[in-house]
């Protein structure tokens, strides 16, 4: 049997065809008719008026940043369970990252922590769509509009994720994506930016091009940024558009079949989807505690015996080196250590995860 991986990318359209067309038409920087399709297609998709391709989803979150004009002194609210990212880029802009911790359910931002730590210098929160899950936006929305402070969707784990009905990224200022390899679609490197205000979409657009003018060519009436996308990796863009809707429908039948085989395995949680939501399971993800017998890190030395690769939670942001802080995180720092990423490519086959699920009930009774 194969190494069983944690995630693929999903490559079995027209990528080589408009890769190839790129090359035979000498159009493969980031000047393209790839990249306009691709944005274009993109803003369909999330049904937003605007879509801004960039180099990777760490930039577009920077961009939003600054477009924003939140800057040295300002606070920005992010969730402590996230990818680093998430903080880094208010680090970028020189404000000061705040955590906050997470609902249990969701995992994703707890909205009551988040209206605690709004201050004065707080000018935006940036929400995050933790593996596949929506945070909770509609709260979300309504403290801030009261507190006029701006909101960015973290939704680089989370493309065609649901909330009440409507797509994520597109239900507040800004929306971010990742086209990262192991993300449910991929560029290789790539993200997008999405939005409904043109305001902040010629901010970005400017600041993604070195803050050149749109009307003077190499006036630059501010300091901006290389954050562009190239046709080549839009290219790739559009064809995994093409079949999205596939890739996310196979996400969620996995998540489907595990949740199947795993319920009722003492001290196995399995990942929420609260009724206002559609989780699209970027990473099928369960959390282990005692009554299991094994730690979550045990467990998966155990299915890497198996050849089942599998992936730790992100660590909480607090205990970074950098954003170390004494507050107290006490269902991030429970979730993190219990948490552990199953196999979610899209190409795994349901035997597989028949045999993930088998390993996993096999270690629990021996232990
Ligand atoms: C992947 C990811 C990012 C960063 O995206 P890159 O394209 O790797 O720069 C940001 N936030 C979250 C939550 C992510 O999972």
């Amino acid at each position: 049997m194969r190494k069983i991986p944690v995630s693929e990318p999903y490559l079995q359209g027209n990528e080589l065809q408009y890769v190839t067309d790129c090359i035979k038409t000498n159009w493969i920087s980031s000047i393209g008719t790839y990249v306009t399709k691709f944005e274009k297609m993109f803003a369909e998709f999330c049904g937003t008026k605007y879509a801004l391709a960039t180099c990777n989803g760490t930039v577009s979150l920077h961009l939003a940043l600054e477009a924003m004009g939140v800057k040295a002194g300002d606070e920005v609210i992010v969730p402590d369970l996230t990818f680093v990212a998430t903080a880094n880029v208010v680090t970028y802009v020189k404000a000061k990252p705040v955590f906050v911790d997470i609902d249990p359910i969701t995992w994703t931002i707890d909205t009551k922590a988040m209206e605690k730590k709004i201050t004065s210098r707080t000018k935006a929160v940036i929400p995050v769509h933790l593996y596949g899950h929506p945070a909770n936006m509609d709260e979300i929305i309504s403290i801030c509009r009261k507190h006029k402070i701006k909101i960015i969707e973290d939704a680089a784990e989370a493309h065609g994720a649901l909330y009440k009905g409507r797509r994520v990224g597109g239900l507040s200022d800004f929306g971010s994506f990742s086209f990262y390899g192991n993300k449910i679609i991929t560029t290789g490197e790539g993200g997008m930016l999405v939005t409904n205000s043109k305001k902040l979409f010629l901010e970005a657009q400017i600041l993604r091009n070195h803050g050149m003018s749109t009307k003077r060519k190499y006036w630059h009436p501010r300091i901006g940024y290389n954050y562009r996308m190239t046709n080549l990796q839009a290219a790739i863009g559009v064809a995994q558009m093409e079949h999205i809707d596939k890739v996310i429908k196979r996400k969620c039948e996995i998540a489907d079949l595990y949740n199947k085989l795993l319920h009722n395995i003492p001290g196995i949680t399995l990942p929420a989807q609260e009724s206002w939501a559609k989780n699209v399971y970027w990473m099928y993800s369960i959390l282990i505690d005692k009554k299991y017998g094994m730690s979550a890190q045990n467990l998966q030395k155990k299915l890497a015996d198996n050849n089942i690769e599998t992936r730790p939670f992100f660590f909480p942001l607090h205990k970074m080196p950098s954003y170390e802080t004494k507050e107290k995180f006490p269902i991030t720092d429970r979730i993190a250590k219990q948490g552990i990423n199953l196999p979610s490519s899209p190409l795994l086959k349901d035997e597989e995860i028949e045999y993930i699920v088998k390993v996993i009930k096999n270690v629990g009774d021996k232990r």
